[in-house]
This record gives C-alpha cells, structure tokens and sequence, in this order.
C-alpha cells in the first residue's frame, strides 16, 4: 500500500507550487490504489497562524483532491520529546546555548540549506545555569553508531546518506519541541508514509532524516523530491518571498473563481500560469 503526504506549515497562504506538490502526491498514490494524507506541520508557535489549516482544505478541496488528514503536529509533542530523549540517553545529543550571532561568527563554511555551520562550541562543554538550550546531535557519534546509510530517490536513484553536511544539526530548537528534522521524520513513521514527496529543496535533508530513521529503529520510506515552480524571474516560488500572495497565491485564484479543477488539470499536464516553469 503506497501512503504520501502533503505536509504544509500554516506559516503563510499557499502558491501555486504547493498545488502541484499537493497534486503529485496525491496522485502517485491514487495511480497506486494508497492513500494521500494531510498533516498540519503547526509546532512554530509564533508563525503558525490557526485558520490558514482551514484555508489549505479549502484550498486542496478546490484543486479537486480528497485526502485523510492525520493529527496536527502540535498533537504529537509528547512523541518528540520521548525520541529527544532516547537520543539523549544514547549520548547522542548535547545542550547549546549558542546564539546565531555567535555561530555565525565562529562557523567556517555552510550547510546544504546555506545556514552556517555549527562549530561544534558546546560539544564537550559541561553546561551549567538555567535558560533555554538547544540540543544539537553529535554528529560524529551518530554515524559511528550507524554505520553507512542509503535511501532511495524515485527520480534521481540511490543515494549515500551523508548527514554530516549539517554538521551537529539542532534536533530540539530552544524555542520549540522539535526542529523540522526529527519532527518530520517521527510523524511520516507515525503516519506509515511509504513515499515522502516533496519539493527538492528539501532532497538534503533527507540525508538527516535517514539517519535519525536508523537511530530510532524507525521503518524507511522511499522518497520522491519533485521540480521545483520557478516565477518569471526564474526564482522559485516561496512563501517567504510572498508567492502565496496575489497571482501566484491558491486562495487568491479560489477566491476569485478560478476553476480549481482545471487548474489542477493544467499543473498535471506542465501547464503552468503567470509566466511559471518547472526547474
Ligand atoms: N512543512 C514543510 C513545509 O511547509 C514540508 C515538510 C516536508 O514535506 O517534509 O515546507
């Protein structure tokens, strides 16, 4: 049985490359007789904004998708604060109390996501006082313990897993229950997604998620990292850059009486609006 997922954050309205996103894991399961899921990725406290989840349903409905909807992320706290603590049992993670300011000063390099890498300051340091800490996996330990990893890409074949281009990456963020990372990876084991597709901006993190799957005995999915919508400019379309806004935005068109469903025929088909392309 084929389960995918459509896992939106309800951080910012959605653009026209979640539509397809959303429409190429719901048919790769369809094609396939599985299921499609929804899941509300809402653990970033401040930016999650309630009643864009309402607006996503409205939003996939109108495409012409139907889907079973899983718990919300913020349901599940309990699940990531057990795997942190498992890892942490294992000697496998440590507390941070780094600022960005200070890592981005004493970082030498980057990781796939363009952020600086950690350092390693807080690794062997024994931590004392109170405040929020991050709590950042040993790397070097993690790997050790398991040894070499693969997964699997639908388009671009097998890959070695190589998590080490994050560097000691923050599995529990101060501010929140759990980073991305470990909160993604637990809940598609949760939901028994057997496909992770996504966009490709993601296909590094992959590397991570692999490595936390060995770590905590989790079961390993396949993964399919699709094409990225580009604008006219030939960046790609991002919330962070307002592309859920006007033209490019699903609720924008919706509500201007667009037809959904021939618009979800023309994303299938590569047919793309306002001047997108698929890169
Ligand atoms: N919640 C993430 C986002 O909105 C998607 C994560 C994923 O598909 O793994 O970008």
């Amino acid at each position: 049985m084929v389960i995918t997922r459509f896992a939106p954050s309800p951080n910012g309205p959605l653009h026209l490359g979640h539509g397809f996103s959303a429409i190429l894991a719901h048919d790769l399961a369809q094609a396939r007789g599985g299921r499609f899921l929804l899941r509300i990725e809402d653990i970033d406290g401040p930016r999650s904004r309630a009643e864009l989840a309402e607006e996503f349903r409205a939003d996939l409905a109108w495409l012409g998708l139907a889907w079973d909807e899983v718990p919300a992320q913020s349901t599940r706290l309990a699940s990531y604060a057990a795997a942190a603590e498992k890892l942490r049992a294992m000697g496998l993670l440590y507390p941070c109390r780094c600022t960005r300011a200070q890592i981005a000063a004493a970082a030498s390099g980057t990781d796939p996501d363009g952020a600086p890498l950690y350092p390693g300051t807080c690794r062997d340091v024994a931590m004392d006082g109170g405040g929020p800490v991050a709590w950042r996996l040993d790397m070097a330990r993690a790997l050790a313990m398991a040894g070499p990893l693969e997964w699997v890409d639908a388009l671009a074949g097998p890959q070695r897993a190589r998590p080490e281009l994050f560097g000691d990456v923050v599995l529990v963020r101060k501010d929140l229950p759990a980073s991305y990372h470990l909160a993604a990876t637990l809940d598609d084991a949760a939901d028994g997604v057997t496909l992770v597709t996504r966009g490709r901006d993601l296909f590094a993190s992959t590397h991570v998620h692999r490595l936390l799957q060995a770590l905590l005995g989790l079961p390993v999915p396949r993964w399919h990292h699709h094409a990225l919508l580009l604008d006219e400019s030939g960046q790609k379309l991002a919330k962070r850059r307002g592309s859920g806004e006007a033209l490019l935005g699903l609720a924008r068109r919706r509500l201007a009486g667009e037809d959904g469903a021939a618009l979800a025929a023309a994303l299938r088909a590569g047919i793309f609006p306002a001047g997108i392309s698929a890169g």
